[in-house]
């Protein structure tokens, strides 16, 4: 059996690992004049690949119960020792793993090697252009001539940082098929706010509560925000930003409230009324500037007071209620208008994709055209920071592999 795998990224490399057996020739046609560009970037360059934590609620797609039978604990082990077994030395952090070495080109030489120890085939430079059926077999053109085969899978990857390849051609040749594809929008990305005060806060970073709305609450997540000067950056916001391409599209209003108090467990307006009087009564003449700074960097401070009217030198007993009330609203659920993301060229991940309700979920085989698979990010799943990407898309690879009949001795 002939089998081509378009693209060698992340998910194209590992099913052709997978797929690779005395049975099948295995050729991955890739664009680029390299391998695995965006995996590389991965990680700051250190590749998180994997997360201990391995469950569906950590993704995203608009078939999350077809998702849920293959994100199993079983399919977790199989890709680990897979890893272990091609000489990936995993580091966990928190959960998170990383190659020992903590360098992306570990993962990236340990593939690259088993590819070329099974006999894979990849071709650079090689840009498919069209995939079409005839008769049990499929023609792949690219500009390097035409490819025939038995048996075709898609590893394009999305349409996110493109400059690494992947600019969502793997979406034109499913929609070829017949598939549906759902819109796509940028993932695990920076939000734009409109709110004017971002100058003031530019280069401040802290450790928060940051919560999602829309009509109502959304999603949750504690970690360090960045304040830059068009918004919102940080582990924690990319995690919230997977919902906001999809409401803004929708013309929904969007804001990120966040709660700088989250730390001491405080999320209401009257614990917090309660924590900064008692803790005033601890220090003794300090002004209100003064009792926040031992909280909040100083320039959050500066805009909090400025926002809520109250005089930087007034102390803490000389404020009335309301404007005691209004500051505690603005330290447990200071609220930023977000109008956009920074878009498809700095996102990690595309939200959106092919739907798997027109895939098979234990092999990721077309159920619109028998012999058509697809691997990686170009489908509807969209995972959290912390390798869960990385981690569909070997997952998907190794699936596809596995049922194209190849061995994984
Ligand atoms: C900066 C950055 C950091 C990230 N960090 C992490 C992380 O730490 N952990 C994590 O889990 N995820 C991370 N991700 C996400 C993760 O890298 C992707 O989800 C994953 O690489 C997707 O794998 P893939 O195989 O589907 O696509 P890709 O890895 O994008 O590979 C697609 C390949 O297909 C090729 N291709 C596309 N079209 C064609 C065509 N027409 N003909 C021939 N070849 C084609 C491309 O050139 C490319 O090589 C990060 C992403 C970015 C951008």
């Amino acid at each position: 059996m002939k089998i081509i795998i378009v693209g060698c990224g992340a998910s194209g490399i590992v099913a052709s690992i997978f797929s690779k057996s005395t049975d099948n020739e295995v050729i991955v046609l890739e664009k680029n004049s390299k391998p695995m560009k965006k995996l590389l970037l991965t990680g700051n360059g250190k590749c998180n690949y994997f997360n201990d934590d391995f469950s569906f609620e950590h993704y995203y797609s608009d078939d999350i119960d077809l998702l849920s039978k293959v994100i199993t604990d079983s399919n977790m082990s199989k890709i680990l020792s897979f890893f272990e077994g091609i000489g990936v030395v995993p580091r966990i952090k928190n959960g998170y793993y990383y190659p020992y070495s903590n360098q992306a080109y570990s993962v990236y030489n340990c593939l690259l090697k088993e590819a070329t120890l099974r006999g894979v085939d990849i071709l650079y430079d090689t840009t498919v252009l069209n995939i079409v059926r005839k008769n049990n077999s499929f023609i792949v053109s690219t500009n390097n001539g035409d490819y025939v085969c038995d048996k075709v899978v898609i590893s394009t990857g999305g349409k996110s940082y493109s400059k690494t390849g992947s600019s969502g051609d793997g979406y034109l040749f499913g929609r070829s098929f017949g598939h549906r594809v759902s819109v796509v929008y940028p993932g695990l990305v920076q939000l734009v706010s409109s709110d004017n005060f971002f100058k003031d806060l530019s280069g401040v970073r802290c450790d928060a509560r940051v919560s999602l709305y829309s009509d109502s609450f959304i999603k949750s997540e504690v970690g360090e925000v960045q304040f830059t000067d068009y918004g919102l950056s940080g582990i924690c916001i990319f995690n919230l930003s997977n919902y906001v391409g999809k409401l803004l599209d929708c013309n929904k209003k969007v804001s990120v409230r966040i709660n700088f108090f989250d730390g001491f467990n405080i999320d209401d307006v009257s614990s917090m009324n309660f924590f900064l009087d008692s803790f005033n009564d601890k220090v003794c003449s300090r002004s209100i500037t003064e009792l926040l700074e031992g909280f909040l960097n100083y320039k959050t401070v500066n805009l909090i007071l400025k926002l809520c009217g109250i005089d930087s030198n007034s102390s803490w007993d000389c404020l009335s209620l309301k404007l005691r009330n209004k500051l505690c609203n603005f330290l447990v659920s200071f609220n930023v208008n977000i109008v956009g993301t920074k878009g498809f060229d700095n996102a990690q991940v595309s939200v959106g994709g092919i739907s798997l309700s027109d895939i098979d979920i234990n092999s990721f085989e077309s159920k619109i055209v028998p012999g058509l698979f697809f691997t990686g990010e170009v489908m509807d799943v969209t995972g959290d920071c912390g390798g869960y990407n990385l981690g569909f898309a070997f997952l998907s690879g190794m699936l596809v592999g596995l049922s194209l009949g190849g061995n994984n001795d």
